[in-house]
């Protein structure tokens, strides 16, 4: 499992930046992320269907505190007050990967 050398939170941009290596940094949108929480808040842990609605999350959400636990996962206190989630590095990934494959420019109109 691959551990970041670094991350921030860009406030101004809502923008989780985590720094895998070198040559990958991920910059995840704070509202992608809060997302795909997957506490049991958030998803139902038996049959892994989301209990919460993406669209109930406020589009200027932002990150309150942050802190490592352990090795393995970040604790994140969001602006609505939502903090039962951890996000694991792998979970992270996933979401950089969900993103990545997000057209680049959503919402604007094809020339
Ligand atoms: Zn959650």
């Amino acid at each position: 499992m691959q551990t970041p050398q670094n991350i921030r939170v860009l406030k101004d941009d809502r923008i989780l930046e985590i720094v895998w290596n070198e040559s990958n940094t991920a910059r995840l949108p704070l509202r992608l992320v809060r997302q795909s929480c997957r506490c049991a808040a958030c998803v139902d842990e038996f049959t892994g269907r989301q209990i919460l609605d993406p669209n109930s999350v406020p589009q200027d959400i932002g990150i309150e505190d942050i802190a490592l636990t352990g090795n393995y996962a970040l604790k994140i206190r969001w602006s609505d007050s939502h903090d039962t989630g951890l996000f694991t590095w792998t979970h992270l990934q996933a979401i950089g990967k969900v993103q990545a494959e997000q057209p680049a420019h959503e919402g604007q109109p094809e020339s």
